[in-house]
């Protein structure tokens, strides 16, 4: 099933449900300070929960455009890595406001995967709340009643209050949810464990697809739980990880959702998928990448400075440097991908096809000018190497590569690698020095919360920061000398 059809079969199955389909929000959101991207399907219904506003619709519908790059939800240094964690996703989901609960909820979502999709019973696991002694939450058996009517009870797994608890934030609607798990190994892989239990949620294969989440609690200002009037079901299923078991395939990246971005890139760049660990990487980064990118762009949100814009930014240089890097890629390419993108995504978001050459241009502005930062940097680098020779030094002082990287966005792997090619090394304890006390600077600028809604004030570009030097230490680490 191409994944087009896997979009719109979800959503002919919920309208059969009496569910009003509506279209997905924008992944900016403008007006909420709490809050700068949607990070799940059910942040545009936000009101709804919290009895703000009241939906029209007691049942919904939708594909919501997701971004995962900052406060509670942040997947950056997963994505490329991984196979299945994504900038920008959609968020397949169905909701239920004061309506329908667990029983409907669970069997409709076994009859859409199993009767539907047809996905072999034997490779699906779920999850439930185990329960929590320390808050007197009973286990949800409720859940785990209904689901033993379509799986077999060793198949259902209890869950902790971390993934199997879902809260709003602080306060309001909140309460247990269940997950659905795929196994996507083939059947060799699978004999080839030797008898080990298949039961295993957090094997890199059994992959999560699915989560529903019950709101049956309200969390009161004195941290306590009283059950809500009203319960409703909230749930929000990964699209592309769907394609991915739709289709047979082992990775989102080897979806039809990707392989059309996947296949230009490598025509672009003259690097074949599937060669080596670090150039897949950095491809699967720039297909990913690109569309976080475009969907912003579309929504109205500019690569900028500060707040979302600035977020978007990295989000590109990150995938400029990846190219610049591993895909030997000098010249602007990126913004190449854009129509590729909108011919395979923008029948099902039209913003896509009507704002591509915006899109288009922006990036490619983009990419001039963080190559020619690039440039820069590289000519610096060069005239500081220079000058630690004729110094017979053959080490760069910390702070010299922080202020590389800080004043011209020169990516700390880079340096490092060319440092090395060059014979030198890198002081690295200065460099983390450096880049601790200016996180230091920018915390005391600012507070993150890591509720759903408290995430990242529009000033805030911390978080973000923080995981750029994750990477970083990956990195070094990578290219350190033996
Ligand atoms: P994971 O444990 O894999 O990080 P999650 O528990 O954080 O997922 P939820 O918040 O439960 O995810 O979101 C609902 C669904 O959205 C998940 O079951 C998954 O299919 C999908 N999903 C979540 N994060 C991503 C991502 N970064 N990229 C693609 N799909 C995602
Ligand atoms: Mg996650
Ligand atoms: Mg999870
Ligand atoms: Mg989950």
């Amino acid at each position: 099933m191409k994944s087009q059809q896997i979009r719109q079969t979800f959503l002919d199955f919920y309208k059969s449900k009496q569910h009003e389909i509506v279209a997905s929000a924008p992944m900016v959101i403008k007006n909420d300070p709490t809050l700068m991207f949607v990070n799940a399907g059910m942040n545009p219904f936000k009101e709804y929960f919290l009895g703000i506003n009241e939906s029209k619709f007691s049942r919904i519908s939708d594909s919501q455009k997701c971004l995962r790059v900052s406060g509670k939800h942040n997947d950056l240094e997963e994505v490329g890595v991984d196979t299945y964690h994504h900038t920008m996703f959609e968020m397949l989901g169905n909701w239920s406001f004061g309506d329908y609960f667990k029983k409907e909820a669970i069997a409709w979502a076994w009859e859409l995967l199993t009767e539907v999709y047809k996905i072999d019973k034997d490779c699906l696991y779920v999850t439930i709340f185990e329960g929590d002694t320390s808050e007197n939450l009973e286990r949800d058996t409720e859940a785990y009643d209904y689901w033993k009517e379509f799986i077999a009870e060793d198949r259902i797994l209890n869950g902790n209050k971390k993934d199997n608890f879902w809260e709003m934030g602080d306060q309001g609607p909140c309460g247990p949810c269940s997950e659905i798990h795929v196994d996507i190994r083939t059947a060799e892989e699978k004999a080839a464990v030797d008898g080990a239990s298949l039961v295993n949620a957090d094997h890199p294969q059994v992959v999560e697809i699915w989560n529903l989440v019950f709101m049956q609690f309200n969390r009161m200002a004195d941290g306590s739980l009283k059950n809500l009037p009203a319960q409703h079901v909230d749930t929000g299923m990964g699209f592309e990880r769907l394609a991915m078991v739709m289709q047979g395939v082992q990775s989102n990246y080897d979806t039809d959702v990707f392989t059309p971005l996947i296949r230009e890139i490598e025509t672009i760049t003259g690097h074949a998928y599937g060669k080596t660990e670090q150039e897949d990487i950095a491809i699967r980064v720039i297909a990913d990448h690109v569309r976080a990118v475009a969907f912003s762009i579309a929504d109205g949100q500019l690569p900028s400075n500060n707040g979302a814009g600035y977020v978007i930014r990295r989000i590109l240089r990150r995938a400029i440097r990846y190219g610049f890097t591993y895909l030997n890629k000098k010249e602007p390419f990126i913004y190449m991908l854009v129509n590729t993108l909108s011919k395979q995504m923008g029948d099902a978001f039209p913003e896509l096809k009507s704002q591509k050459n915006l899109i288009l241009n922006v990036i490619k502005e983009e990419e001039q000018s963080f190559l020619r930062a690039l440039d820069q940097g590289l000519v610096l680098l060069d005239s500081m190497i220079t000058a630690a020779k004729s110094n017979s030094q053959n080490i760069i002082d910390g702070n010299k590569a922080f202020e590389l990287y800080d004043t011209y966005g020169f990516p700390i792997d880079l340096t490092a690698l060319i440092l090395r090619e060059k014979g030198m090394e890198l002081d690295e304890a200065g460099f983390e020095k450096a880049m601790a006390a200016q996180k230091q600077r920018s915390r005391a600028a600012s507070e993150t919360t890591t509720t759903d809604w408290t995430e990242l004030r529009s000033d805030d570009t911390q978080e973000f920061i923080g995981y750029d030097k994750l990477e970083a230490d990956v990195r070094i680490s990578r290219y350190r000398k033996v």
